[in-house]
Parts: structure tokens; sequence; C-alpha cells
């Protein structure tokens, strides 16, 4: 059976690029019901935070992924918090040293720097040289007296590594290109290239999806799991397939720290899970080609691993908008409404909660679906129903209000108290009729009556937005531009 993980560090918030990882690991072992394991790398102290993992905890909660191990549902391989499993590393690093796939390291900071400056300006190849490889008893001793600390380095065989990727083939790496690394630091805390592949083998994980920033740590891994079999700790070594690049602004890889890349900034803005999910699906992979909006459940019924795409993919906002519109589109408009509703709430909310009206609200909310990208776009556009005056928006006026519209405005408020308040076609006649009377076309008519009653010139359809607002505030509002 398919088991796969994600396995983020709790370090800052959770971005697209994590996010992308967990979907397609998500989607592959419901794709082929398998199992995902949710573990938490939390082995770097200094930057590890408690916020940050329960962040990570609501963002999946949020966005319906779902786990079969982990935090909040345990499991047979408990604990999934690295740090609580600092005994299990700490054995299999002494196992690793005993049997000498591991050795103890006491080169310095500054002699590793000096030798690594050495070999770059003679052309050599540039990692660990092997001074410590095989140090005689006598030779330790001598170290240690001298007071010098040892990190454990692994020891990399002498043969190329070949693996072949799930995503980008068949890949080759020598030696030279990989040298021995360290995997428990001087103070004894075990390093995220020990730590990560030991788990991967207890939890028997079978398929390794990650970002293709961690493609060099790949050969290392399998070395250390060809030991781990030997040990009998490991039972076979998973398939690996990396995720290609998401590229930002500029055509640079979108990096964490990008305002783009984080997750919170979608779920502010009202963007729906279905929707971000279904952009972030694309960041390497395609449903069809001619279809690129998809539910979840189709996600996962189409979902493999085979289909990725090896070239960076391109992060676009306006396109992962054009999907979030799509998404907002389909729902039932009792779910829309309901999924509007902490927009029209405080803090978000510019109108004093009492003046709301459920009904005015469930009257408009058709003609908002239609129209809004992400969810947030909602306050604005209803805030003229619920605020005593409509917003004092200074460039609206100046745009809406140029040359004399009092003219204007004076023969719609006429043509407008006569009309049939039970149509918006009626309503549309009346506005007709006065810019006729005046020489101007609809669009040009409707402007002023739009921002007198609503404070801006771009909003919902206006008949239908004043046929809501109703008769009577409609002409006060009215009145009052002209006052
Ligand atoms: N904790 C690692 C990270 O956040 C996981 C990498 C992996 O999937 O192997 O990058």
């Amino acid at each position: 059976p398919v088991r796969v993980r994600f396995c983020p560090s709790p370090t800052g918030n959770p971005h697209v690029g994590l996010i992308r990882t967990a979907l397609f690991n998500w989607a592959y072992a419901r794709h082929n019901k398998g199992s995902l394991v949710f573990r938490i790398e939390d082995t770097d102290a200094a930057r590890d935070s408690e916020e940050s993992y329960q962040q990570l905890l609501d963002s999946f909660h949020w966005l319906g992924f779902d786990w079969d191990e982990g935090p909040e549902v345990g499991g047979p391989h408990a604990p999934y918090r690295q740090s609580q499993r600092m005994d299990i590393y700490k054995d299999v690093a002494d196992k690793l040293l005993a049997a000498g796939h591991a050795y103890h390291c006491y080169c310095t900071t500054e002699e590793l720097d000096a030798r690594r400056e050495a070999a770059r300006q003679a052309g050599r190849p540039s990692g660990y040289d092997g001074t410590c490889r095989e140090l005689t008893a006598e030779q330790k001793a001598a170290y240690e007296a001298e007071g010098r600390t040892s990190i454990v380095r692994f020891r990399m065989p002498d043969e190329p590594i070949t693996f072949t990727d799930l995503v980008r083939g068949e890949l080759t790496f020598t030696p030279e290109n990989v040298p021995d690394y360290g995997i428990v630091r001087a103070n004894g805390a075990p390093l995220y290239t020990l730590v990560n592949p030991i788990d991967d083998a207890l939890m028997r994980i079978t398929h390794v999806l990650r970002g293709e920033d961690l493609l060099s740590s790949t050969p290392r891994q399998i070395a250390l799991y060809k030991a781990l079999i030997e040990l009998g700790v490991a039972k076979e070594i998973p398939a690996f397939g990396h995720l290609p690049y998401v590229m930002g602004e500029g055509n640079k890889k979108l990096s964490k720290r990008d305002p783009q890349a984080s997750l919170n900034l979608y779920r502010d803005r009202g963007f729906l899970p279905e929707g971000l999910l279904n952009y972030l699906a694309l960041l390497g992979w395609s449903f069809s080609a001619d279809q690129d909006i998809f539910s979840v459940s189709e996600l996962i019924e189409k979902f493999d691993i085979a289909d990725v795409n090896a070239n960076p993919a391109r992060f676009d906002l306006k396109k992962a908008e054009a999907i979030n519109a799509d998404h907002i589109r389909q729902l039932d408009v009792k779910d829309f409404i309901a999924a509007c509703e902490p927009w029209l709430k405080p803090p978000h909310a510019n109108w004093a909660p009492e003046d709301f009206d459920q009904a005015a609200w469930e009257a408009i909310a058709p003609h908002a679906q239609t129209r809004l990208t992400v969810l947030s776009d909602i306050t604005a556009n209803v805030d003229f129903l619920f605020l005593k005056e409509p917003v004092e928006d200074e460039a609206s006026w100046t745009k809406a209000m140029k040359g004399d519209p009092a003219a204007l405005l004076t023969t719609a408020r006429a043509k407008l108290a006569d009309a049939d308040w039970t149509s918006p076609e009626s309503l549309k006649e009346a506005v007709l009729a006065a810019g006729e009377e005046h020489g101007l076309k609809l669009g040009k008519a409707q402007a002023p009556v739009r921002v007198a009653v609503t404070g801006r010139t771009v909003g919902l359809p206006l008949f239908e937005s004043l046929e809501v607002l109703g008769k009577e505030r409609t002409l006060q509002r009215i009145d009052a531009a002209l006052a």
C-alpha cells in the first residue's frame, strides 16, 4: 500500500510551496487509497515555534486536508513530532557509528573553511575531504585532550548513486558531488539529514514527494537508507519524486518570505479552499488540456505523480483569482451567503452591526456572487445597504459628478419617484428616460445616480441595487446629493 507523508518544519507562516507539496501528497494518498502520515519536523529548537505548529494544523483544517496518522489522530508510529523522538535518533546514530557507517569528525569550522577554499582555488571538489574518516583511537584521544568537540559524519560510499525520480527520470550522483555529511551536531542534536530518513524508514513511507530544493539531499538519504537496511532499521528504499520550483515575480524562485507566498494572504482575502487548491494543483500538474477548473474530488480521481511536470511552474496571481471566481460562481447561493458571513461582521463591516439587514443581503447576494473574485470584496460591494449614508469616496464623486449633474439627478429623481419599484427594469427605464432628456446615454446617466446612492463609481448592477435599497432611501440619497 502507498504510504506518503508531509513533514513540514514549524517555522514561520505556512506558504504556498509547502501547501502545494502537502496537496500532492494528499491527492496521491487518496487517489491510491493509501495512507498519509503527517509528521512535524521540529528538531531545530532555535527556529521552530509552537505558534507556527498551530498555524499549520489550522491551515490544513481550513484547506480540508485529512491525514491517517499524525497530530490529533495518533497512529502506530507515534509520536509524530520529532522533538519527542530524540531517543530513537540517538540510538540509530550510535548503531551507525558502531557499524562504521558514520564517524566522529573533529575538524573545526575554521579548518573546514580553509581547506574548502584551498580546494576551490585548486579546482578540486570542495566538499568534505575525509580528514577524519580513518582516525585511530590515539588520534581521537589526542584531539579530545586538545579540547576539541566532534560532530557525527555519515560515510558516503565511494561509488555513484543512481535512482529513478518519479518526476525527472533516472539521475546519477557521483561521489565527488556527494561528500560525507554531518548527521549529529557537536551538542548531540540530530540533524534533518539523519532524522528525516530514519522516520521515513520507521514509518514505512513508500513514496517521498517533496520540493526540488531537497533533490541534493536525496543521494545522501539513499546511502543512509542502505545502511539502515543493513542495520535492520529500514526495510526498503522509498521512491522519490521532486516537485518543480515555483517561480514568482521576475522569474525568480518564489521565496517563503515573498508576501505572495503566504497562505494567510489568500485566506484573509477570501479565497475559497477549493479555489486555492485548484490553483495550487496547477503548479506543476495539469488536469487536462482543455480544463483547468476542477473540484478537489476530481483532482483526487485524476492525480498521478507521473503526470507532474519537471519544468518550473509560474505563480500567477491573476490566474489564481480567476479560478477562485469560478469556484465562487459554482457555489449554491446559500453556501455563498454563508461563506461571505465573516466579511459582513466586524472588523470588516464598516456599518453598525444593528443596521445589518439579512433580507436585503440575501436579496442582493445572487448579484454579488457572479461578480466577486475573492470573498473579501463583498464588504465594499454591499455596504451601501447597511450604512446610514453611503461612503464618501472623493475620487468617485469627482469622476461621476463632472460638469453639472444636478439637472440630471433632479430629472432622474422625479422619474424614479414615479417608477414601479417592484422591477429593476422599470428603474432602468426611469434613468434611461432622464438621460435622454439631457442628451446622455445610459452609462453616463447612471454614473451620478450610482455615486449618489452607493458612494462609488463601481459596484453591483445598479437597478437591482436600488430595488433592494428601496424607494425611500434611494430618493433620500439623491436629495442629499442635490443639497
Ligand atoms: N521538514 C522538511 C522541510 O520542511 C521536510 C523535507 C522533506 O520532505 O523531506 O523542508
